[in-house]
């Protein structure tokens, strides 16, 4: 059988869920498990997050999954969910209160539905637009939107999202932040009441502490990859929730002056002895990588050719001992998925949410720490 596969980690994603918690004390945490929780699986990853307050999601459609999931351990009532786009329409503004979901409201429309078709008893995230200029109500707007909404009864939770968390000290940082508080103080000085606030994701939970207030929002980071530039996952105190294997199903020794793969871009200086391995862009290995490698017995074995949609060929002349059905990792504890990213010239996250459906998925349980 093609075995190519995908381990996922409860274990680490508790681990992870636990950093957060320690690095922001006082604040409850939304767990963002949109695009299927990275790519990893919302009901795999579910159970290892059972100690978070709500769950984000980007679409009613998950929403309904991580309902469906919650009511099956039925904690539907006590873990919340969240739209972080809000909703699309009236009638599905209607359908999110019934699974019991908070919605973002980031423009007009959304405001009047919540104006309109009023379940007061439910939390709102009211988006503000500091900096990043996709959605959000103007800090003008916002106050407005802020007390009809309370008025009309609704707990609202102020809400904004950094552009260069990652970048601690990219000046776009210190301008949405002063542009936020500045509103916050605003809504203070008009309500009488400070109001509830969120505002971090998983750079900011490390790179903005002083802005970690009621909820924060932690996304890559319960899945184990380095939010931030310049540290690793490890330095971090993150584990990897993902294992990407498959295997070696093919060695053989390639001529001198041969080639390899697609367009035959890759040709052999000397007789190499080379394996082919069991991963392709079919299964989410990204195609356009660059001096790209995959772990194997503690070796690093370097990727030659193209990658096609089911195999890759890697270089195994300063292997040892690498036979037909050896395990070769392609991310995860052993190789980092920060490190394939960069060589492949994107991010860890389109990494994850791009594992095709092919490889099977496999929930790891080890036993809690
Ligand atoms: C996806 C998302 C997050 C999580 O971001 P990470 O960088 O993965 O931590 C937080 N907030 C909002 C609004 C998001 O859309």
């Amino acid at each position: 059988m093609r075995t190519t596969k995908i381990d996922i980690s409860q274990t680490a994603i508790q681990h992870n869920l636990s950093t957060v918690k320690q690095l922001a004390p006082n604040s409850k945490v939304l767990s963002m498990v949109k695009a299927n929780a990275y790519g990893h699986g919302i009901t795999l990853c579910l159970p290892a997050l059972l100690q978070t307050d709500a769950f984000g999601v980007a679409c009613m459609q998950e929403a309904e999954e991580v309902f469906q999931a919650l009511s099956r351990l039925n904690l539907q009532h006590d873990i919340g969910i969240c739209l972080i786009e809000g909703v699309f329409s009236k009638p599905e503004w209607i359908q999110a209160q019934e699974i019991n979901a908070m919605c973002v409201i980031h423009h007009q429309q959304q405001l009047d539905w919540a104006l309109q078709e009023r379940f007061t008893k439910q939390s709102v995230w009211l988006k503000v637009n500091t900096g990043m200029n996709r959605l959000g109500f103007s800090t003008d707007d916002a106050l407005p939107a802020y007390q009809q909404l309370s008025r009309a009864g609704y707990d609202v939770i102020v809400s904004m999202h950094f552009a260069n968390a990652d970048q601690k000290d990219h000046p776009i940082n210190q301008q949405q932040i002063t542009r936020f508080n500045s509103l916050l103080t605003q809504i203070e000085a008009t309500t009488g009441n400070f109001p509830k606030v969120s505002a971090c994701n998983s750079a900011s939970i490390f790179n903005f502490p002083e802005m970690h207030y009621d909820w924060v929002r932690p996304g890559i980071m319960l899945y184990g990859s380095s939010p931030l530039i310049n540290q690793t996952s490890a330095e971090l105190n993150l584990r990897a929730a993902m294992k990407f294997t498959a295997q070696i199903f093919n060695v053989y020794t390639a001529k001198k002056g041969d080639s390899v793969g697609y367009g035959s871009t890759y040709q052999f200086a000397d007789d190499t002895t080379i394996g082919i391995v069991s991963v392709g862009y079919g299964d989410g290995y990204p195609r356009g990588i660059n001096n790209g490698f995959v772990i194997c017995k503690q070796q690093s074995l370097p990727i030659i050719g193209r990658v096609s949609m089911d195999m890759l060929a890697v270089d195994l002349s300063n292997a040892t001992n690498i036979q037909v059905n050896d395990e070769v990792e392609l991310w995860g504890d052993n190789l980092s998925i920060d490190t394939i990213a960069a060589h492949a010239n994107t991010i860890s996250y389109e990494l994850l949410c791009k594992t095709s459906n092919r490889p099977s998925r496999f929930v790891v349980k080890s036993p809690l720490e």
